[in-house]
């Protein structure tokens, strides 16, 4: 429907109203003048009908009606009235204009036939005989209480339609300069009422196009006034309310985009409604691309699909593991739960995806870590057990037999006795992340460390040579370093060749020392470089034992190396030799 505007609506109403009202009242004005001029003229009648009641009574007592009509004639040409005297069969026996004779029987006339009953009568009406519109007042004639005919007085009231037809000119001009007058003040007042109005719906258009600052101007009228107070309470409530909820929103955003665990919210259409950086990062999708969109047609994962049916199935917190497969295989945690909205109606469901990958991965090392260590721990024992009963068997009745036995006894002994000190070296390192550094000169621990491994080297006349500055100083942990070089320099004398060289040299640059051991053995295959610092891992597990190792020595220096915020490299070429470096920041 077409809406109009205030104003017209309310200055036609005013209009209307101001025109009738001035139309009642000049009709009125105009009536009662009417009225009072009629009222008037009859009772002017009245008086003048009594003026000749009397004479005339006494002339139609005696019949003499010449007399009555010249006395008709006579007074009523000398006060310009018209008199007429009627019998009460109606016949006309005086008459101001006429001869009495030529009139015809007046009983009928209205009011006549109603003085005739014995009350005035009064009539107007447009006389034949005068050509002109008159007024005609019939009042009983009495004589001792006998009525004996009616008297007429009338006159022409053409006067007072003239009069009345000027009274109508003046008020009709006089109502067309009111009516101009009031429709200018209505067209004012109307304005001035649908002003303020205007403002506030301009403001309220301001306020819809989210200008919730720009407050409204307060009008002194006290409904319009409340109401633009109004508006403005509730422009300062909403902007305060959309600053929250805004500030909610970011807050939240900021929250789940920080969060480590995946958050990803789908509608009851599973329909995606929110992914985190997180979750978007797990299932290599873009958010902003995909939020909107149905969930099995942008994130192809069975097992996440059937979680979220799931939710919606079970209406309860799901568990449920999400494999993903890519370049590595990661693994998810994901625990969902339905969402419900304010009422408690459920309105979607929310899934939060943690990597569980790392965590799998250390359960995994540690399940074979313990199967690594009873299998290390085993043979020795399981030899140590077979010998036991050998010599039990009676081995001990041949001496040379039995000194044999017991020797091997007590090598596995010592090798059991190297596995369990290796194991708890490591885990004192692992435990002990507080160890404490000191500062000193390296060339001290090197020293130190070279002569551990003297004998050993000497028995396959090996040269062990150091080349580095020996006013190098830093600050670290006296017995581990040396720990681990001893180590290195074990494994390097083991696996060389007999007259070799093994090079110890270490230097430091802004960042770091490093400190090497380098030998021409045999060198470690490419495939194990990567996993010879592993617990227990060996290139050949038969020759390592063989030579007296643990499997164990390189794991220790890594986690020495670690323990002092460093790092261990290798360089290695088969057939060539290898190069072990440990590299320790600055403290
Ligand atoms: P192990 O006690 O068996 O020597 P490590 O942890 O010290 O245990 O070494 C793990 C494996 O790495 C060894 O079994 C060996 O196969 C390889 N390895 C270590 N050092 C050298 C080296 N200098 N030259 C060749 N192979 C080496």
């Amino acid at each position: 429907m077409a809406r109009k505007k205030m104003l017209w609506q309310l200055y036609p109403s005013y209009l209307v109203i101001i025109i009738l009202a001035i139309i009642a009242l000049a009709w009125y004005a105009v009536w009662s003048q009417k009225k009072f001029y009629l009222e008037q003229t009859t009772r002017n009648l009245d008086v003048r009908a009594q003026i000749l009641e009397k004479q005339i009574a006494e002339l139609v007592r005696v019949e003499n009606y010449r007399a009555v009509d010249s006395l008709c004639k006579e007074v009523g040409s000398k006060i310009n009235t018209r008199f007429t005297v009627i019998l009460p069969d109606g016949t006309v026996v005086g008459d101001t204009e006429e001869d009495p004779a030529r009139m015809e029987n007046h009983r009928t006339r209205p009011e006549i036939s109603e003085a005739l009953k014995g009350t005035s009568g009064l009539s107007t009406r447009f006389s034949n005989t005068l050509q002109m519109k008159l007024m005609y007042r019939a009042i009983p004639l009495l004589w001792d209480g006998r009525q004996l005919g009616v008297i007429r007085t009338s006159i022409p009231i053409t006067f007072i339609d003239d009069a009345l037809s000027d009274v109508r000119t003046k008020m009709a001009l006089g109502g067309l300069v009111i009516a101009l007058i009031a429709s200018l003040t209505c067209l004012i007042i109307s304005r001035r009422i649908t002003r303020p109005l205007q403002h506030l719906k301009h403001g309220a258009e301001r306020f819809s196009k989210g200008y919730l600052n720009r407050k409204l101007l307060v009008p002194d009228t006290e409904e319009i006034g409340g109401l633009a107070e109004a508006m403005n309470e509730m422009a300062a409530q909403l902007n305060q309310r959309i600053n929250t909820i805004t500030r909610q929103r970011t807050e939240q955003e900021a929250i789940l985009l920080s969060m480590a665990e995946g958050v990803l919210a789908v509608d009851r259409d599973e329909r995606i409604i929110n992914i985190n950086k997180t979750a978007a990062e797990f299932f290599n999708v873009d958010p902003e691309e995909i939020t909107q969109r149905i969930l099995h047609e942008v994130i192809r994962n069975t097992a996440l699909q059937q979680l979220v049916a799931r939710i919606f199935e079970e209406k309860e917190m799901v568990e449920a593991t999400i494999i993903l497969v890519g370049e590595a295989q990661r693994f998810l945690q994901a625990t969902g739960s339905i969402l419900r909205d304010a009422a408690g109606e459920a309105i979607g469901a929310v899934v939060v995806l943690n990597d569980v990958t790392r965590i799998r991965e250390l359960e995994n090392l540690r399940r074979d870590f313990v199967a690594n260590v009873s299998h290390e721990l085993r043979t020795p024992i399981t030899s140590i057990q077979g010998f036991v009963e050998t010599l039990q068997d009676g081995a001990l009745e041949n001496p040379e037999d039995a000194e044999r036995f017991l020797k091997i006894i007590a090598k596995h002994a010592d090798r059991l006795n190297s596995i369990i000190e290796d194991l708890l070296s490591l885990s004192r390192i692992e435990q002990a992340p507080e160890i404490t550094f000191t500062s000193g000169r390296l060339i001290d621990i090197v020293n130190s460390a070279v002569e551990d491994c003297e004998t050993a080297a000497r028995t396959k006349n090996i040269t062990l040579k150091t080349v580095g500055d020996e006013l190098l100083k830093f600050k670290f942990n006296h017995t581990l370093i040396e720990q681990a070089l001893v180590n290195l320099l074990n494994n390097a004398i083991k696996f060389s060749k007999e007259k070799d060289t093994v090079i110890i040299s270490f230097e430091k640059d802004s960042r770091e020392v490093r400190l090497s051991v380098e030998d021409h053995g045999p060198g470690i295959p490419e495939k194990h470089q990567p996993r010879i610092f592993e617990r227990f891992y060996r290139v050949d597990k038969a020759r390592s034992r063989e030579l007296g190792g643990t499997g164990l020595g390189l794991a220790i220096v890594k986690h020495i190396a670690l323990a002092h915020g460093g790092r261990i490299s290798l360089k290695s070429t088969v057939g060539e030799g290898s190069t072990f470096t440990l590299h320790i920041p600055f403290k």
